[in-house]
Formats: C-alpha cells, sequence, structure tokens
C-alpha cells in the first residue's frame, strides 16, 4: 500500500533499526523511538491547542532534534522550519506571514525568534533534549494549553511543511507542501538511490530548506535506512566524520563538493577506509569537470539530481550504475513527469530547447496567497519551473539556465551555466560564475566571477583566451573578477543576479 502520511511512512523501518543517529558516539534514536516520539509530539501539541493543518514554526540548531522535531511535528501539524541565522526583522516577517499558531525553539537557545513571536503575541514552546532517550529525542514544555480542533494523526492532503523558496530569482514565496507532496518524494529518492535499511546518510544540509529534509532525512526514513545528523557543513569536520561515522553516502550542493574535493588529497587515506556507495549532488549545477573529480577522488559514482522546493525537491536525477552518470546533465525523470514547453504552451521534442515543466504527486498545489504567481507557474496543468533547457537522445535532461538569468547580449543569448562549465576545466580554476553585466549598447554584457585553486595564478587574459578556444566569441566574458569566495544566498546558493552591482561592475 502507498504509505502517503509521515506515520505511514515511519512504518517503514525495523524497530530496533537506527533511524537518527549523531556524531560523538550518542546513541541512536530507532524507529520504535522515533515512532514513539512522533506520537507523544502530536498528543503534546494537541494538548496545547495544535492540531491537523495548524502551522507551528520552528528555529532549531541543525541536528538531530531538528531532524526528529521535523518528522515529529508534521505527524500531525504543519512545520515551518526557519534558518537559524535570521535576524529579529526577518523573524518577525516570517513568523506573521506563517500565520504560526506557536514558535519551537530549543532550551538554553537564545534567539531573536523568541522576542520576535513574545512582540506578535505568538506562544513559544520550550524543546527540551532528552539525549538518553537516543539522538534527537525530546520532550515539549511550555507554551499555551487548549484543545485542537482537529487532532491526532494527519492526512494525506493536509499540509505537512511550508518552507520559502531560496528567493536567488526573485523574492522568496511561500510553497505549502502536503503529506502525500513530500512522502511521494522521498519514495521517488529513496527509489533512485537504491536505499536499504543498511544505508546511511550523513546530512550535512541545513534543516530548513528542502533538500536536507527531504532528499537526506525524509528519503532515508522512508526506506528505514539511518540519517546521521551533523551541526551542518563543516569542511575541517567533514572527513573525521566520514571516518568515525562510515555513512555510506551524503548528498550536498556543489559549493560544499568543491570545497570537499580541496581537501581531498590530504585525507586519502579517510577515503580509501571509509568508502562510500555514491555521492548526491543537488540544488545548482555542478560542473561537469567537478563531476569527475570527485567521482574518481571517491572512486564512487557522482549522482547529480534537479531539485527545486515547489517539487519536494527531486524532479530528474541521474541514475545508479550500471546506467551512465552523464557529467553537466541532471539526469532522467526521476519522480514526477517532466516536459520541455514552448512559449505558446505545446511540448517539444528531445533536442529542442524550451521551459522543463513538470506534474506528479510530489509538486505543490500553489503558492500560498499570490494568484499572480500561480497564474504565471501553472499552464495546462503543468508547472514551469522556470529553468530552461532540453532532452537529449537518451532522455538525459540538459539544463541551459534559468530564464531569469539567460544573459541577452546584444541578439544572441548566453547560457550561463555553459559558460561556467567550460571556466571551471581551467586547471587553475576552482570555481566559476558567469554573470550579466549591464551595458550601454548591447544591454547587457557577460561578466565571470572566479575564485582559484589554492596556489594557482591566473591573469583575466589567460583566461579568456582559454575560454575562446572552447565558446564563440560572443559568450566569453568581457570581464572577469578574481575573488576570494563568490557571495551566497540565505540557503548557500551563489547569486548570479545582482552581482554585477554588488561588485560595482558596469561593462
Ligand atoms: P527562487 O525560486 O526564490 O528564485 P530558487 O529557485 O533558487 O529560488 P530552490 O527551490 O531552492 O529556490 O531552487 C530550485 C532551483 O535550483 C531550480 O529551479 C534550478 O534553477 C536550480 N537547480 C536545482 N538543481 C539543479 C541542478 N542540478 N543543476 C542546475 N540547477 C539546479
Ligand atoms: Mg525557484
Amino acid at each position: 500500500a502507498a504509505t502517503r502520511t509521515i506515520a505511514e511512512l515511519l512504518k517503514q523501518g525495523q524497530a530496533e533499526a537506527a533511524a537518527i543517529r549523531a556524531p560523538e558516539g550518542r546513541a541512536p534514536l530507532t524507529y520504535a523511538g522515533l515512532r514513539g516520539l512522533a506520537e507523544a509530539t502530536v498528543a503534546a501539541l494537541n494538548a496545547r491547542g495544535i492540531g491537523r493543518g495548524d502551522r507551528v514554526a520552528m528555529v532549531l540548531p541543525n541536528g538531530p532534534e531538528m531532524a526528529a522535531a521535523f518528522v515529529a511535528v508534521a505527524a500531525g501539524a504543519t512545520t515551518a522550519p526557519l534558518n537559524p541565522a535570521y535576524r529579529g526583522e526577518e523573524f518577525e516577517f516570517y513568523i506573521e506571514d506563517l500565520k504560526a499558531k506557536a514558535l519551537i525553539v530549543q532550551q538554553g537557545n537564545e534567539t531573536p525568534a523568541r522576542a520576535a513571536a513574545a512582540k506578535l503575541g505568538v506562544p513559544i514552546i520550550e524543546l527540551v533534549p532528552d539525549a538518553a532517550a537516543g539522538a534527537g529525542a525530546f520532550t515539549l514544555e511550555g507554551g499555551p494549553s487548549g484543545t485542537a480542533s482537529s487532532p491526532g494523526m494527519a492526512e494525506a492532503e493536509d499540509v505537512a511543511l511550508v518552507l520559502h523558496t531560496s528567493g536567488t530569482t526573485a523574492r522568496p514565496k511561500i510553497v505549502p507542501l502536503t503529506q502525500t507532496n513530500i512522502t511521494a518524494s522521498a519514495r521517488n529518492i529513496a527509489e533512485t538511490l537504491a536505499l536499504t535499511p543498511s544505508d546511511a546518510c550523513l546530512n550535512v544540509m541545513p534543516l530548513f530548506h528542502i533538500h536536507g529534509l527531504i532528499a537526506a532525512t525524509l528519503s532515508s526514513l522512508s526506506a528505514g535506512s539511518a540519517v546521521i545528523c551533523t551541526p551542518g557543513f563543516n569542511a575541517l569536520k567533514f572527513f573525521g566524520w566520514l571516518d568515525a561515522e562510515r555513512p555510506s553516502w551524503y548528498t550536498a550542493v556543489p559549493t560544499m563538493h568543491q570545497t570537499i574535493l580541496a581537501r581531498a588529497e590530504r585525507n586519502k587515506e579517510i577515503i580509501a577506509r571509509a568508502p562510500l556507495r555514491f555521492l548526491r549532488s543537488s540544488s545548482a549545477s555542478l560542473p561537469a569537470q567537478a563531476m569527475k573529480d570527485l567521482a574518481s577522488v571517491f572512486n564512487a559514482p557522482v549522482i547529480e539530481a534537479y531539485g527545486m522546493t515547489e517539487a519536494s525537491h527531486q524532479m530528474c536525477s541521474n541514475p545508479l550504475p550500471p546506467r551512465a552518470q552523464k557529467p553537466g546533465l541532471v539526469g532522467l525523470p526521476a519522480g514526477p513527469e517532466v516536459a520541455i514547453m514552448a512559449d505558446d504552451g505545446s511540448i517539444l521534442a528531445k533536442g529542442e530547447i524550451g521551459e522543463v515543466v513538470i506534474r506528479g504527486p510530489n509538486v505543490t498545489k500553489g503558492y500560498e496567497a499570490n494568484p499572480e504567481a500561480n497564474a504565471k507557474a501553472f499552464t495546462n496543468g503543468w508547472f514551469r519551473t522556470g529553468d530552461q533547457g532540453m532532452f537529449d537522445e537518451d532522455g538525459y535532461l540538459l539544463l541551459t539556465g534559468r530564464l531569469k538569468e539567460l544573459i541577452k547580449r546584444g541578439g544572441e543569448q548566453v547560457s550561463p551555466l555553459e559558460v561556467d562549465g567550460v571556466l571551471s576545466e581551467h586547471p587553475a580554476v576552482a570555481q566559476a560564475l558567469t554573470f550579466s553585466i549591464p551595458h550601454a549598447m548591447l544591454g547587457e554584457e557577460v561578466g565571470a566571477a572566479v575564485v582559484l585553486r589554492e596556489g594557482m595564478e591566473l591573469t583575466e587574459r589567460e583566461l579568456r583566451d582559454f575560454a575562446a578556444k572552447h565558446l564563440a566569441d560572443f559568450k566569453v566574458p568581457r570581464k572577469v573578477v578574481f575573488l576570494a569566495e563568490i557571495p551566497k544566498g540565505a540557503t548557500g546558493k551563489l547569486m548570479r543576479i545582482g552581482l554585477a552591482e554588488k561588485l560595482g561592475l558596469t561593462a
């Protein structure tokens, strides 16, 4: 039978198998423990007047308690995990915008979210870790008392999770995702990766973003396997975690993989004694060169996948061996139906470029309170991703860029992703981000921000000459700036839009 709610999904695991683990030798939370925690949490919320469909904002440090709280609260209410790095005013905005009925914070954790909730009259519930009961276990204390109008476990069409998009191209939009949406996505990912109870995922992703919540946490739980919850990505600790915890896989964004690659050489012995079944990359484009380097350093397949908040994460994924992982492509449809749409709404054939559209049980029904965005987002039942791409002859999707990020240089269109890919092939380049620079005559001109590998030197002229060997003249960046680090947005994404202004560039 299909598992369409979190409560059903949690029945997948063996009672005594580890569901949630934490580094540093803490005892794991078993599936029996997690099921009990979900029931106790739903009862504790119900006794505070919070039930199905009621929103609970959560501001928690990344780690096992946050993973457990996501699952346990979503079992009977709606979770809205917020980025703990927000400032007071941001918390006020989100807690009010979400119409949260309560805020969960960790006991002893002094976040400005507390004052924001107090100002708005939103009650605070304290999460008290109960490490003796297993990693991530907790009890809830304080907050209101009352009777929930819809108590008990959530049903398939209840909203389980509310997140904002990353805000890479526009102001973040609120995306409600139902129990059906997120459990379908978790299952899709578990199937793509052939997860079994003997797997363990090392989670380094933040748990206020769809990638960490669904691709690392819920997919692991839907397969009865374990998720090892770290405090978040840390390049210095990463190899120690591999060695001590022996995960079978991890999933991360390309910038993290690139940081890991930079430190791989001096950690060769750990990599050899703590082998991974595969690595997964998603949420932004992984340059082909980085993919090949990772596969050879880790001696494991690198599975690049294509995900977005509105799809509860995964849309396409490269398959596991014996099927091919194509560098620079995001793989085969892996969950929803995926098609390419022309401007007139017709569906295009393989080899033709257009907007990527999706439909399926993992896709949101629409943005919250945003009829204008929804009118633009749905065409003939398809959700428009805002990404441009085409299918190759084998049915693998090639993304050419976000429609809003394409550079319109005079009469030509430049795909920043294509230029990133070429620049990343230069041996001195660790990371490259191509972006639009306003230009008086052409409208837009091509610029690139580049981070060099440790100890390497390269001039703007040399890099442009290299690019000109692989790219038509109009695609070659006119301006290259070398940076120690490329600026990132709140979810860790590189920001092309607005980068020229930030760097004070005009062409
Ligand atoms: P906003 O919609 O608010 O501008 P966002 O689109 O960055 O922000 P997310 O939902 O976190 O918010 O990201 C989804 C987007 O990330 C996709 O639409 C796509 O543009 C990009 N993306 C995800 N995976 C990949 C990938 N493997 N390769 C290239 N781009 C990817
Ligand atoms: Mg988006």
